[in-house]
């Protein structure tokens, strides 16, 4: 997936402020942050979108949101956070790679069909 800016973040080839990274998931802050806090955390492998997991992929879709769960804790997040895959063309989805927007900060993150 040579053209894909996720994966060359995953691999080190662009660069990202990076917040955390195993062998299964890398996370990061996103460029255009709409919150106080907002993380996306993706798979090292290239899956191009939540529709396109199999079976083989379950780990990694629990390891993302065991990531999440502790990036937003640690970003301050103790009065909650909100977590979403946008996914296709109907979902909104702008990156082709698979990703876990965290959503927070002090205040109500708001209507949950606002784009982000
Ligand atoms: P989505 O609409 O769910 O595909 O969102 C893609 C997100 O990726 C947007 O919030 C972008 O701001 C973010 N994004 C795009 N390029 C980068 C990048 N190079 N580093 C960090 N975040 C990015
Ligand atoms: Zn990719």
């Amino acid at each position: 997936m040579g053209e894909c800016i996720f994966c060359k973040i995953a691999a080190g080839e662009i660069p990202a402020k990076k917040c955390f990274e195993d062998d299964q998931v890398v996370a990061f802050h996103d460029i255009h942050p709409l919150r106080p806090t907002h993380l996306l955390v993706i798979p090292r492998k290239h899956i191009a979108s939540l529709a396109h997991v199999g079976a083989e992929d379950e780990p990694v879709l629990g390891r993302m949101l065991a990531v999440a769960q502790k990036l937003a804790v640690e970003h301050g997040s103790d009065d909650g956070f909100r977590c979403i895959i946008n996914t296709g063309r109907v979902g909104g989805q702008e990156v082709s790679h698979l990703h876990l927007h965290i959503l927070g900060g002090p205040e109500p993150v708001g209507p949950m069909v606002t784009k982000i």
